[in-house]
């Protein structure tokens, strides 16, 4: 049978296809005849490129509904999509094209000199174009072009696309996830968070990464459901939306800046039903501002571009501060550093297996064995203890954990102490060399204003609650802490300013 994850996608599509499909301040309203068409326009145009089944399309472009069409088309072609965030200069886009040999790559015009002359070394067939607002090339070429090709059908393990990792611990890897990868994940989603016909997605978020692209437009897409699309993530455009939808989901950061915004109240969530959070961690403060404010639970949950989501806080249970939940529909288990399993409540590194788990690396076999154990389970390098209550906690990466004097600091646990401080608005704890320490532990703090917070404040109020090994050797108080698009704190970037300080 065929699991093209296209087929899966256009049968949950509404009968109806003049319903809407995207519609949103900045851009026209496309029907979901519109949207089929488009992707099968543009999977002609690629095939008659020169791409076949299992080709790559690199695609480095601004968000636009074109785009996710673009995506659509890859699937409908049996081609692997392979989005690059646009943040990446062109040094990194030579090495991500010269990785990953697309036969195809679309960029944004301004970019199109400089990558095709890296395109043209990589052997790439064709570079198409797609601007900001949706014209181009890719779009140029394809108008025209017949709308009722036949999807290529593909087998459960072939590749649908390939996703790089944020490069939060080093350099990004490409995980190549399979049509039914994606399929399984999207199934559990959709279900886990009650979607159905009706609902409306409010989306903010980037589409080259996980949580935009994957999270959160599958789920509507199985649901056949109308998105409100926004361009980029504004609190303003957002307030004004948010009324007539009914999901939305969130970085932290996002909400942090929305609850900044005094115009953000419960009457801009009247026909909310779900707020989720993640690719990073969300602070209990945040959590508990959220709920007073609008009377709504975030429901957090946890995932990476390897896996999709892993574990989720329920949807009709209670949802718990500070933890991600239960896993979903892949066994887990938390392991210890040779590999034995921990009893519930020790901290230790969480393994994964289940339909949702990539099939590894591109081009990286020593790599993706090296993070596989024997027996199939993925080592997610997160840092993970089941409580009593069953919830799962991520305590930080396994790549951030300190060794001090021989002992094992977790930064989350520290930060945690930090952040209970009054005046305190978040912190990131990091380590760096040591001569007699092995490492030393750092902290970088940021004062919400509310109160005068010093170095030697922090060092203090740690010195009286914590192990003296636990106790910062240096505190740094700053403006605030360096975050990527997704709101993933850049530990790299402190551990190399406490280095070149130390
Ligand atoms: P790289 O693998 O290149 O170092 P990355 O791990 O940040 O980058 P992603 O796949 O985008 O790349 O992010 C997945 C990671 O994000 C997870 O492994 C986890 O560390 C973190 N994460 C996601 N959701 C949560 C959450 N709810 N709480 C805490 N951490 C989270
Ligand atoms: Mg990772």
């Amino acid at each position: 049978t065929n699991h093209n994850l296209y087929s899966l996608f256009e049968a949950r599509f509404p009968a109806d296809k003049s319903q809407t499909a995207f519609e949103g301040p900045d851009i026209a309203t496309y029907s979901f005849q519109e949207i089929t068409d488009g992707a099968a326009r543009i999977a002609g145009l690629l095939t008659a490129a020169g791409a076949v089944p299992g080709d790559r399309v690199a695609v480095q472009v601004g968000k636009t509904v074109e785009a996710v069409i673009l995506y659509l088309a890859c699937l409908k072609a049996g081609l692997v999509y392979l989005p690059l965030n646009t943040a990446y200069k062109s040094a990194e886009i030579e090495y991500f094209i010269t990785d990953s040999e697309p036969a195809v790559v679309v960029c944004d015009p301004a970019s199109f000199e400089e990558i095709s002359a890296v395109a043209t070394k990589a052997g790439v067939r064709k570079v198409f174009t797609l601007d900001t607002d949706g014209k181009g090339s890719l779009i140029e070429e394809s108008r025209g072009l017949p709308t009722n090709i036949e999807t290529v059908a593909r087998a459960g393990d072939d590749l649908a696309a390939i996703l790089y990792t944020s490069g939060t611990t080093g350099r990004s890897k490409g995980a190549m996830l399979t049509h039914d990868n994606l399929a399984s994940n999207a199934r559990t989603l959709h279900k886990y968070w009650h979607f159905e016909e009706g609902d409306v997605l409010l989306h903010a978020l980037p589409i080259f990464h996980v949580h935009g692209l994957f999270v959160a437009l599958h789920c509507a897409f199985l649901s056949g459901a109308k998105v409100i699309y926004l361009k980029k993530f504004d609190p303003a455009e957002v307030l004004a939306n948010l009324p007539r939808a009914t999901v939305f989901m969130g970085v932290p950061t996002f909400y942090v800046r929305l609850l900044s915004d005094p115009g953000f109240t419960k009457e801009t969530c009247r026909n909310m039903r779900l707020f989720t959070a993640g690719s990073a961690p969300l602070l209990e403060e945040t959590f508990n501002a959220f709920r007073e404010r609008t009377g709504h639970v975030i429901l957090e949950r946890y995932g990476m571009t390897e896996a999709g989501m892993i574990t989720s806080n329920p949807y009709d249970g209670e949802r718990k501060a500070g933890t991600v939940g239960f896993p979903l529909d892949n066994e887990v288990r938390i392991t210890g550093e040779d590999g034995a399993v921990l009893k519930d409540g020790e901290i230790g590194i969480l393994e994964i297996k289940g339909p949702n788990v990539f099939k590894g690396y591109w081009r990286m076999p020593e790599k993706t064995a090296a993070e596989f154990r024997a027996d199939g389970y993925f080592i997610t390098g997160d840092m993970c203890q089941k409580g009593e209550d069953g919830y799962y906690r991520i305590v930080g990466r396994s790549k951030d954990l300190i060794i001090s004097g021989g002992y094992n600091v977790y930064p989350k646990e520290i930060e945690s102490f930090i952040d209970e401080m009054p005046g305190v608005e978040e912190s990131a704890v990091v380590g760096r060399p040591h001569p007699d320490f092995g490492e030393a532990v750092v902290a970088f703090v940021v004062p919400d204003g509310t109160a005068e917070v010093s170095a030697a404040d922090v060092t203090g109020y740690i010195k009286e609650k914590l192990a003296n090994f636990k106790v910062p050797k240096q505190v740094y108080i700053v403006d605030a802490l360096p975050r990527n698009t997704m709101g993933k704190v850049q530990k790299n970037q402190l551990r190399d300013r406490a280095v070149a300080d130390g």
